[in-house]
């Protein structure tokens, strides 16, 4: 049993700072010094889970091996780390008032009244602690979403304020993010947004241990030691992370700069062990050196926000990476797409993805798209949605099966070739009731994938309603669209390859939510492989 030691990670001045990817950063150092380290992201949004917002108020919706439907960080967190995540690693304010207000109708509270102090925010810290008391961590580090200030952060910053009393200072400690903004026409950096960020923290009665800044210019020493000064801190506590090429790159600029030395200091831990980045440094190496370029188009329907394909974007860096490749995105709004426009918009590419999806929007588009790659030998890798639309295509235009498509877009089609899972014909609730999580898929030995994979069993995460209608599997099998994984307890198709094409693989999983900086994808790497090999 590990005595665990808690990292909080707040932020002030504004969001967007990338808490995520500072907490993401920190724990790869401290893991590479050999300590075992998970994150939490704390969420203060209603919502039971992001599994229920639309991609364009939050971006990805991220699936862990448990079925968790969790915020985006999550996947920056396996990325860097290359450990699973889980449910316990994503708690928002809906869970947490949904499980106090449980208690209160069974009894728990023996008639008190029940109130944000004590109750609320004994929950969060029940929350906290559950990673932390399961013993595997050394370390946890727990970000709190939101900035500072509002109004939905109080409860989490007055949780933190009792662990951090509750623990002790040496097992307890907090990194508030901030923002050094640049005046131009000053010439100037400035210090005061971050000082009333601390302020407002320590009218919380919380005192940060050390502050990360964001800055667009080095900090000079002697803005260090004013923000030491006024912000309570030491100055080798002022760390400064300035804007990064790549995310990749913020890991060793934080060496640089010793946070992992001052967070273990204050945890009275060793830092005896210097951190092992080699396997990164490849990477990094191999990302920023590429030998060779494609274009790969995304057909997507929220591709206006980029966040909303955010594990597809990065499994394609780390794809690029492994086959030193840089991967340049073409963001394709489905909707825009038309028979007559497909050759203009999709011109030059390399290789297309049919991105996920739900609902009707854009999915014309996305099966023009097909046709095309299909009929022009194009690599083609269609994800969820994707794969549904490479099958209804197929359908359509092979088959000779007019109008067939999915029950999800069409309820009465005459040819319903991906229709509703029989699980879900009876569920009406939306939130956390789809085919979520890992599940086990074999694969035909002589495909695309088991090429990729190299291996017959492979378990992938899914989030998904609908599925290939195995009523149709001969007459696609007969007609060279060939079911090529498949589960092996419920005969779910789960890959559809056309043998006939160079590179053409439709799954119903998302394999972009296992994709990490150390493991990057084999379906990706395979992917870009190809597209390569087209364009070359
Ligand atoms: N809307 C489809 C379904 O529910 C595909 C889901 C997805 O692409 N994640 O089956």
């Amino acid at each position: 049993m590990k005595n665990t030691k808690y990292v909080f990670v707040t932020g002030g001045v504004t969001s967007s700072l990338g808490k995520g990817i500072i907490a993401a950063s920190l724990a790869k150092l401290l893991q590479e010094r050999g300590y075992s380290v998970t994150i939490q992201k704390l969420d203060p949004y209603i919502n039971i889970d992001p599994g229920t917002l639309n991609p364009y108020e939050h971006g990805e919706c991220y699936v862990t091996n448990d079925g968790a439907e969790t915020d985006l960080d999550l996947g920056h967190y396996e990325r860097f780390l290359n450990i699973p995540t889980s449910q316990a690693n994503n708690v928002t304010t809906g869970r947490i008032y949904q499980a106090v207000i449980d208690k209160e109708r069974r009894g728990d509270f023996l008639g008190k009244t029940v109130q944000v102090i004590p109750h609320i925010t004994d929950e969060i810290k029940h929350r906290i602690q559950i990673l932390g008391n399961t013993g595997e961590f050394d370390i946890v580090i727990t970000e709190i979403g939101g900035t500072v200030g509002d109004i939905e952060s109080l409860p989490y910053v007055e949780a933190v304020r009792q662990l951090k009393w509750e623990l002790g200072e040496n097992n307890a400690i907090v990194i508030h993010l901030t923002l050094i903004p640049y005046l131009a026409a000053a010439g100037e950096l400035k210090t005061k947004p971050t000082q009333h960020s601390v302020k407002m923290l320590m009218q919380s009665g919380v005192n940060p241990d050390v502050l990360v800044c964001r800055t667009e210019h080095h900090l000079s020493d002697s803005i260090k030691r004013k923000l030491a000064l006024f912000c309570n801190v030491h100055k080798d506590d002022v760390i400064e992370s300035i804007d990064a090429d790549t995310i990749y790159d913020v890991p060793n600029f934080m060496f640089n700069e010793g946070l992992d030395k001052v967070v273990l200091k204050k945890l009275t831990l060793s830092a005896d062990r210097k951190p092992n980045l080699n396997a990164w440094n490849n990477f990094l190496q191999k990302h920023k050196n590429p030998k060779h370029t494609v274009e790969i188009g995304l057909i997507g329907k929220y591709v206006e926000l980029h966040d909303a394909y955010k594990s597809i974007s990065e499994s394609f860096i780390h794809a690029g990476a492994a086959n030193e490749v840089k991967v340049n995105i073409r963001w394709i709004h489905s909707e825009e797409l038309s028979k007559k426009n497909v050759p203009e918009k999709l011109k030059g590419l390399h290789g297309v993805l049919v991105a996920p999806g739900f609902g009707e929007r854009g999915i014309e588009g996305k099966i023009e798209a097909v046709t095309y790659v299909r009929e022009h030998n194009i690599p083609f890798l269609g994800i969820c949605l994707g794969m549904q639309m490479a099958v209804i295509e197929f359908a359509r235009n092979v088959l000779g099966l007019e109008n067939a498509n999915s029950t999800e877009m069409d309820s009465s089609t005459k040819y319903p070739v991906i229709s509703i899972m029989e699980a879900q014909k009876n569920i009406t609730d939306k939130g956390g009731t789809m085919r979520l999580g890992a599940w086990d898929c074999k694969l035909e030995k002589n495909s695309n994938v088991f090429k990729s994979y190299q291996t017959e069993l492979i378990s992938e995460r899914h989030r998904h309603r609908y599925e290939y209608n195995n009523e149709y599997l001969k007459q696609f099998t007969d007609a060279g669209l060939i079911a090529t994984g498949v589960n092996p307890e419920t005969n779910l198709v789960e890959i559809i390859e056309l043998p006939n094409h160079p590179w053409f693989v439709g799954v119903q999983y998302h394999p972009e939510y296992k994709s990490t900086v150390l493991n990057p994808h084999p379906l990706f790497v395979s992917f870009v492989k190809a597209c390569l090999l087209y364009k070359t």
